[in-house]
């Protein structure tokens, strides 16, 4: 019997997930990543429900624990910074909190040792036929594939060359926002501060690292494309949004325009009819994008590749079969996660724009 080979794009948490479920499978797994290692963002993520047994099948659960931010709450304040209520730890950070550079380097290491990783690279071009799928890379050689998988996240490179352009599939939920961190001026430790004011709100928290602050401004409006555009471009819309807002608004803005891990999101979930074409189908935020306001989206990309590699396992090797069965148990559970998000997204101020505007 032949050895199935498997392509995996994407390298954040659905991706070396998969890989370790079907490595343990006896797949041959490779995963192409496009950034030029392991990404250092600075967000924490979190695990609810289910996906605490699955880090405890990959046996991590203990190691990823030991990484815990122990948030003790969020404060509330106007924009004179006066507080106006407290919000528990569990809002922010669920029944577990982790920086996601935890979460990704210890996925990472338990696969490098039988998973190929190619790192600084992307899929260029898929063609698939009876039997297997043609990928061309921008920097690697041609190769061929038994099956492709994408889960590289909302903006993923498989579900644009295999489903359609990401305006079929994004729906936005009217909020943007930028993230950075700084140096911890506030004096949090373990705590966050939000203020929210008319169609903005500013969230800051500090974290493992007592020294930095990790900021976060979000804005009602703007549209998905601002993601593809230049920091420049995404700057200028946050000072926008901010001009003339209270408490430490100038402050941060400032930072923002100084820090050097600047990233710019919109809030957005991905919506598809179907979760696979053919031998190739898709993973995470790449398939089911629930928005990080639904604060699901790391349990969700955890049970997405466990319940994959577990289908795909069952149908012995009918990939068909596997990536139906793999969509039906888990749409219930995404439309439930995408319902939270979209309604967390109208409490911040956000409006919920259909998928394609
Ligand atoms: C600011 C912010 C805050 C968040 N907060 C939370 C939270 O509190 N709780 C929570 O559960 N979730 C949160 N999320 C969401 C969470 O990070 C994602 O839902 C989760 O990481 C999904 O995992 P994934 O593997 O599907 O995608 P990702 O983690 O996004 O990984 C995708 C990977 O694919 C790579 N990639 C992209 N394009 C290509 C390409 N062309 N070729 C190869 N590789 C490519 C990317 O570099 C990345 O490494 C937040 C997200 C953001 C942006």
């Amino acid at each position: 019997m032949t050895t199935t080979k498997v392509l995996i794009s994407g390298a954040g948490v659905a991706g070396p997930a998969l890989a370790y479920f079907l490595r343990c499978d006896g797949y041959e797994v490779t995963v192409v990543e496009r950034a030029p290692g392991l990404r250092d963002t600075g967000y924490a993520v979190d695990f609810r429900g289910a996906a605490f047994d699955v880090l405890e099948e990959m046996g991590i659960l203990g190691e990823v624990r030991g990484h815990d931010t122990q948030m003790r709450g969020t404060t509330l304040v106007d924009a004179t910074g006066a507080e106006t209520g407290r919000l528990p730890a569990e809002v922010f950070a669920g029944e577990l909190e982790v920086p996601k550079r935890e979460l990704t380097r210890i996925l990472h290491r338990v696969t490098a040792a039988d998973v190929e990783y190619v790192f600084d690279d992307s899929i260029s071009a898929l063609s698939q036929d009876d039997s297997g799928v043609a990928v061309e890379f921008e920097r690697s050689e041609a190769r061929r594939f038994d099956l492709v998988i994408g889960a590289d996240g909302v903006y993923s490179k498989v579900r644009r060359l295999a489903f359609g352009p990401h305006a079929d599939a994004l729906r936005h939920l009217g909020m943007s926002g930028a993230g950075f961190t700084t140096a911890n001026h506030l004096g949090l430790n373990r705590s966050g501060v939000l203020c929210q004011t008319g169609s903005t709100a500013i969230y800051a928290f500090s974290a493992a690292d007592p020294d930095t602050l990790t900021v976060s401004l979000s804005f009602a409006g703007a549209s998905p494309e601002l993601d593809r555009r230049g920091r420049a471009e995404q700057e200028r819309a946050v000072r926008e949004a901010f001009a003339g807002r209270g408490w430490e608004a100038p402050r941060l803005l400032a930072a923002m325009t100084a820090a050097d891990d600047f990233s710019f999101s919109s809030t957005c979930q991905i919506e598809l009819d179907g979760w696979s074409r053919g031998r190739v189908a898709l993973l995470g935020d790449a398939g089911y994008c629930a928005a990080p306001t639904s604060g699901m989206g790391t349990s969700q990309a955890l049970i997405g590749a466990r319940t994959l590699a577990r289908q795909l396992a069952r149908a012995g090797g009918d990939h068909s079969t596997a990536f139906a069965a793999y969509e039906a148990e888990l749409r219930p559970y995404v439309a439930e996660n995408q319902a939270k998000g979209r309604e967390v997204a109208v409490m911040f101020g956000g409006g919920g724009i259909p998928a394609g505007s």
